[in-house]
């Protein structure tokens, strides 16, 4: 069974259509509440849409894209957001110590890999499954343990783009602290260090050569902004090229990450 409602958006003032498969129906049955969220991101904000386990319209909400996620809730991805991905075809995060879970749904997949850490359940449904798999699995949820008060639907979203973009090459370790600062990106910005940076000339020109989409001189026109904004746009491959690039410079204390909360 599928079906499409039409919410109105507040914020927007346009009805959105939003589709209701079984799957979203499966995880409102699933959740203690008996309904789940059905996420529509728009720009800065996201309409959550609760459907219950009939298929049924239990009420809407208007959250801030930086807001922190309510606990004792179920979030699901819809979708059409689910199709862009090739390897994933479902995921489950299940984060215990606020009752919250984030899921989304290609299809019902029969297994998913299963991981835990500390209060972090992770479920993943791959295509195609392999030893790179795993460690970008494992990879992942080790970064969903550090960021785990950072996260939010889109950062963990964003993190998903990049697992299943690069799911078949090797991951390196630093993709650790890479996928950490994309699921905290809603709560990072980066200042920098005006001392470290006169220095940086001596080194730039041979440090740049690795990182051919990127130059101090855009970093310095993006200093104070949310990392998340710096990455909403870019496809995964520049994502990663720009963070290597500051985690480059972070290691030269060009730049300082800062949190914000
Ligand atoms: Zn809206």
């Amino acid at each position: 069974m599928k079906k499409v409602i039409h919410v109105y958006c507040p914020v927007c003032r346009i009805r959105v259509p939003i589709e209701i498969n079984e799957s979203i129906m499966i995880s409102a049955k699933n959740s203690p509440m008996g309904m789940t969220g059905v996420v529509d991101i728009h720009r800065d904000h996201a309409l959550v849409i609760y459907i219950d386990s009939q298929g049924h319209e239990r009420g809407s909400r208007v959250y801030s894209l930086i807001a922190p996620l309510e606990a004792g809730k179920t979030f699901t991805i819809p979708f059409k957001y689910m199709t862009s991905f090739k390897n994933i075809k479902a995921f489950k995060l299940f984060l215990k110590d606020k009752d919250l879970v984030i899921e989304g749904y290609k299809e019902r997949p029969n297994i998913m890999i299963k991981g835990v850490l500390d209060t972090i359940e992770l479920e993943i449904a791959f295509s195609k499954l392999s030893n790179q798999v795993y460690e970008w699995f494992n990879i992942f949820l080790r970064s969903i343990d550090k960021a785990r008060d950072k996260i939010k639907i889109e950062t963990l979203y964003k993190a998903l783009q990049l697992i299943d973009f690069f799911s078949e090459t090797e991951p390196s370790e630093k993709m650790k602290n890479l996928l950490t600062l994309v699921l905290s990106s809603m709560n990072i910005t980066y200042k920098i260090d005006k001392r470290a940076r006169k220095y940086y000339e001596l080194i730039k020109t041979i440090l740049e050569k690795n990182y051919p989409g990127s130059t101090i001189e855009e970093v310095e026109k993006l200093q104070g902004k949310l990392l998340y904004e710096i990455l909403r746009l870019k496809d995964p491959l520049a994502i990663k090229e720009s963070i290597e690039f500051l985690l480059a410079l972070e290691k030269r204390e060009v730049i300082h990450f800062k949190e914000i909360s």
